[in-house]
């Protein structure tokens, strides 16, 4: 039986647990998970249709779907992030990786629409780290 992995949203309204069995995990760099995200990309787990379970808040998920590329959004009306939901030719669920409350067990990882990603990305890789906020001097 495969194991269960739980997700929900930032103010916990929209729950859920899905099988922790994800064929890929796409960073999508598009222009559309740009704007919808307000980063540079977003990532995506590829789980099975079926393998998903609400546990609260289904009422909460407004869904966005694009005109003229097969793109969705969906999110929780409360806090607006992202939450799962079905691929609009029905074929997989869509899962923000970022949802989950645990490490998702996946087969492949791939960056997709590497091409439209941001003039700002490249940049980034030589960003400075911190643990928290940078201190103040
Ligand atoms: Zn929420
Ligand atoms: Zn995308």
């Amino acid at each position: 039986m495969t194991e269960k992995i739980n997700g929900a949203c930032l103010c916990g309204e929209v729950s859920y647990e899905i099988n922790n069995r994800f064929d890929q995990l796409y960073l999508c760099h598009c222009k559309q998970c740009q704007k919808t995200s307000g980063s540079d990309y977003v990532s995506n787990l590829i789980g099975e249709v079926g393998s998903l379970s609400w546990l609260s808040g289904e009422n909460l998920i407004e869904r966005f779907d694009y005109p003229g590329r097969e793109f969705t959004n969906a999110f929780c009306k409360v806090c607006g992030s992202g939450v799962p939901y079905l691929n609009l030719t029905g074929t997989a669920i869509i899962v923000r990786a970022g949802s989950l409350d645990g490490k998702p067990i996946v087969e492949t990882i791939s960056r997709i629409f590497y091409a439209e990603r941001s003039r700002w990305a490249d940049e980034c890789e030589t960003a400075n780290t911190y643990t928290g906020f940078p201190s103040v001097a």
